[in-house]
């Protein structure tokens, strides 16, 4: 939110559209009303014109909408509206699954009642000192916002009373549930009255949060809005076919093309976001990684760095990134088809933020397009194909940077030297045109087609695993594995399975000995643990899927020139996440 906002949303709230709700005609209190315009809200999102009154009333709510909705002002105006600022009692608790969202949630209650000067907000969260946090409690701090295993400590040890408790709100429920919290929040919930109002929000809702829902609310309002928020609808989702071995040397490219201020990369696995943070540092590009294991310091650094511009890439695990509001984020590339549709749409809206426009890209190996159709089922969305910019675009790119910066350089100066050695050069005959298309690939990096140039490798062709031609080379194969190339492909219908199976039957193999298996149109590379003996290539070879011969045979693709340099695919466990 920029402080220029403030003064056009004033405006804006003094004279509302005939079709726009104002956050006073929600009946809130004029200086919360007053401190949501500052804040640039000029009217209430679906989910808080919808949650607010029902919770003004009183009564239990279950609201389920996406993450970037606009749920904490949904929850967090009504209980600020509520609350006794001259009564010390702690009065509001509000449960969310990790530090980041507990801050995040604390800062923007804090926010709202900016103009309660009795009303402290209160923030417990593990990995960090009791002593501060006991303080601010001994003071009285009628909202309490925490994680649950900390909310517990400090109600075991006497610093946290819930007797006066009459507002709870459990946020991202479905979140806090999946990470195991479900026992902590009943023990929670056992130590306050039970005559209280409880609000849970939350993304989704499987089985168990409507049956925390029957335990512990009273006649709860049910209100979800649209799937499709305007968070989703604001960012533009395409997909790529990348086979895995693929997968750095493109999201590299993708990164070095965007014009986005700052992208989020996310990854399945700690150990994945930790190679691939590492091999696009590797390659030049500043990036820094986040998983559930971070020290929460870190954590917050680097979240910080990413909002104040001193970082743009982010490699993130799906619970390190949950709630992450950051408006710089105009890029978010699935380098993981997520496991669950639900984790894409969470994935997504960390782009797209607070009106801007947004990009997803999602990386499919060949053998995943069929996630697509879940994915789209979900967000009922289309998802577009794109092609993955070539190292041509790269550079293309990057030359035209370089073009564009030539005016304000020569505006400097001091090109005597320069221009001396050049006039040289073209006194001898030299030619401008092609001095200067030399000079410009030198330096964006190009240093010409090597005898075998790994450009090929990535054009989108290849990438889409749709020709032969395409395919440039071939990169070492995982540790102990030989790569082998058979003669079927997609276009005659093979699948993994028939291949491992077509293998093993005729070799006597094992469904272990079998590495990664990549299929493209008319061949497809299969990777053997150790090598096959001339007469297990002749059996495999005789061997049919779709009719036609495997005729395998060890792949011998040029090896490739510059990328990648420290071969990500070699590292096979991340294979398989
Ligand atoms: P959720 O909890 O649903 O993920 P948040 O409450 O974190 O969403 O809000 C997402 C973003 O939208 C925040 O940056 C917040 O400041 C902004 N926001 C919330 N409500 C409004 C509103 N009515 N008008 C403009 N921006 C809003
Ligand atoms: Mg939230």
């Amino acid at each position: 939110m920029n402080s220029s906002a403030n003064g056009a949303s004033e405006e804006k709230i003094g004279r509302p559209s005939e079709s726009e709700l104002t956050f006073a005609e929600l009946d809130l209190p004029a200086h919360l009303v007053q401190a949501v315009s500052a804040l640039g809200f000029t009217s209430p999102s679906p989910i808080q014109a919808r949650a607010i009154p029902v919770l003004l009333s009183g009564r239990d709510l279950i609201g389920v909408a996406q993450t970037g909705t606009g749920k904490t002002a949904a929850f967090g105006l009504p209980l600020l509206a509520n609350i006794n600022p001259n009564d010390r009692a702690t009065q509001a608790l509000v449960l969310a699954p990790t530090r980041e969202l507990a801050l995040q949630v604390a800062g923007a209650l804090e926010t709202f009642a900016s103009e309660m000067p009795n009303v402290r907000v209160t923030a417990l969260y593990g990995g960090a000192p009791y002593m501060p946090q006991e303080k601010a409690l001994s003071r009285g701090s009628q909202v309490v916002v925490g994680t649950p295993g900390r909310v517990i400590d400090h109600l075991k040890r006497g610093n946290l009373r819930l007797e006066d408790l009459c507002y709870l709100v459990l946020d991202e429920a479905d979140e806090m549930l999946r990470m195991g919290f479900a026992e902590d929040v009943d023990e929670i919930l056992s130590f306050s009255p039970s005559q209280k109002q409880v609000a849970l929000f939350s993304a989704t809702m499987p089985p168990a949060i409507q049956r925390v829902a029957a335990e512990h609310m009273t006649d709860p309002e049910s209100i979800a809005v649209a799937r499709q928020s305007t968070t989703v609808e604001s960012v533009t989702q395409e997909y790529a076919v990348v086979p895995f071995r693929h997968k750095i040397g493109a999201l590299s490219r993708v990164l070095a093309t965007s014009d986005t201020d700052a992208a989020i990369v996310f990854v399945r696995t700690r150990a994945a976001a930790e190679e691939v943070g590492a091999a696009l540092v590797e390659r030049g590009i500043v990036a820094a990684t986040i998983s559930g294991d971070v020290a929460q310091k870190d954590r917050e650094r680097i979240v910080a760095r990413l909002r104040d511009g001193s970082l743009d890439v982010l490699v993130a695990t799906d619970v390190a990134a949950r709630g992450l509001d950051v408006e710089r984020i105009g890029l978010v590339v699935n380098f993981d088809v997520p496991g669950e549709p639900e984790a894409y749409v969470h994935r997504i809206g960390r782009t797209g933020r607070a009106g801007r426009t947004g990009r997803a890209l999602t990386f499919l190996t060949p053998h995943e397009r069929g996630k697509l159709r879940a994915i789209e089922r979900t967000t009922r969305q289309k998802l577009v194909e794109v092609e993955i910019p070539s190292p041509a675009d790269v550079s293309r790119m990057k030359t035209r940077n370089l073009l564009r910066s030539i005016p304000a350089r020569i505006e400097k100066g001091r090109l005597g030297m320069y221009r001396e050695l050049v006039s040289d050069l073209l006194a001898d005959g030299a030619d401008p045109t092609e001095l200067a298309a030399a000079l410009c690939a030198i330096a964006v990096g190009d240093n010409g087609p090597q005898p075998r140039d790994a450009e090929e490798e990535f054009t989108g062709a290849s990438l889409r695993g749709d020709d032969r031609g395409g395919r440039g080379n071939v990169l070492p194969s995982s540790k102990g594995f030989t790569t082998y190339k058979v003669s079927v492909g997609h276009s005659h219908g093979a699948k993994p399975p028939a291949i491992v199976g077509a293998i093993t039957g005729e070799a006597g193999l094992h469904g272990k000995d079998i590495g990664k298996i990549d299929i493209f149109g008319n061949f497809s590379l299969v990777e053997i643990q150790g090598e096959l003996s001339p007469a297990a290539i002749e059996k495999i070879s005789k061997a049919r899927i779709g009719g036609r011969m495997l005729r395998i045979a060890k792949d011998t693709g040029p090896k490739p020139r510059t990328e990648p340099k420290k071969d990500f695919s070699r590292r096979r466990k991340n294979d398989r996440y």
